[in-house]
């Protein structure tokens, strides 16, 4: 990135389920490749899916990439290019990207959550990520609603992530359909006028208001932003039941009113904030 626009992008799936050494030599690989697309970089900034201990640039313990847990990927990055390299999660540089370059603009006081393979989010004031004691603040994938509801790959149950990530959806899907339906399948059948399939989504949909309206009395932001493939691609099937079902459950009358929108930034969201958090 450049002056707050993106100059040249790759897009590669993770080798996740490998092993440690392959997956940094992919990570290199890509990285050489970018470096060869710009001139005098003065940053290497790094999104990861899981919870980071900014403050010590560690990757913590990532439920959905096992093997970089307790890894110092910043520290290994910036010895090999000799740039100077942060490392953060993904779910708070989306948050902060939204707010500098997408539908957060001009506000002061934004959540953010991501609906993809896992759940995500971040938490944005007045423009700077609040990380929190060890770093792991908005991470909302893991709020429960449900302490008998269903069991989530971080070993608690309810968690947000088991109803409102791609996992989750299937499984709500099976409730419906007998059998497990991928998302985008989902909102192309309710697209379509499928009955269950628009029911599906409206349960999704009560899931993520319920937990909206913990963050809304927790926080009281001025604006969430909803983000990641699944909010995507269902848009409006998602938002609205989760909107009713937040004003139902917030405390405060005034905090009914807060707005929750869709992410404007693309499936890149959480590579701008992190590039836009070098400049921070
Ligand atoms: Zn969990």
């Amino acid at each position: 990135m450049n002056n707050g626009k993106v100059i040249a992008r790759i897009q590669h799936p993770t080798q996740s389920k490998t092993n440690k050494k392959i997956l940094l030599e992919q990570i290199f690989k890509y990285i050489e490749k970018l470096i060869k697309k710009g001139k005098n970089i003065s940053g290497i900034g790094i999104g990861i899916a899981g919870p980071v201990d900014f403050e010590n640039q560690k990757i913590l313990n990532p439920p959905n990439v096992v093997i970089l847990k307790n890894l110092e990927l910043g520290k290994i990055i910036e010895e090999k290019f000799k740039i100077k390299t942060i490392i953060e999660n993904d779910g708070h540089l989306m948050t902060l990207a939204e707010t500098i370059l997408g539908a957060g603009k001009n506000k002061n006081n934004v959540i953010g959550i991501t609906l993809g393979t896992g759940v995500g989010g971040g938490i944005v004031m007045n423009k700077k990520i609040i990380h929190g004691k060890t770093g792991t603040a908005g991470e909302m994938g893991h709020m429960s609603i449900d302490r008998h509801g269903r069991k989530c790959s971080c070993g608690s149950r309810g968690c947000l992530e088991t109803y409102l990530g791609e996992g989750g959806i299937r499984k709500t899907s099976y409730e419906f359909f007998n059998k497990r339906i991928r998302s985008y399948d989902l909102h192309q059948m309710a697209r379509k006028g499928n009955s269950k399939a628009i029911q599906a989504w409206k349960e999704v949909g009560k899931h993520l208001g319920a937990g909206l309206a913990n963050v809304v009395d927790m926080f009281n932001p001025e604006i969430i932003i909803v983000g990641g493939g699944i909010a995507r691609g269902a848009g409006e099937l998602l938002m609205n039941p989760a909107k009713k079902e937040m004003r139902k459950n917030i405390l405060s009358k005034s905090a009914k009113k807060t707005s929750v929108v869709l992410a404007k930034l693309n499936e890149y969201a959480g590579a701008v904030g992190a590039a836009l958090l070098l400049n921070q």
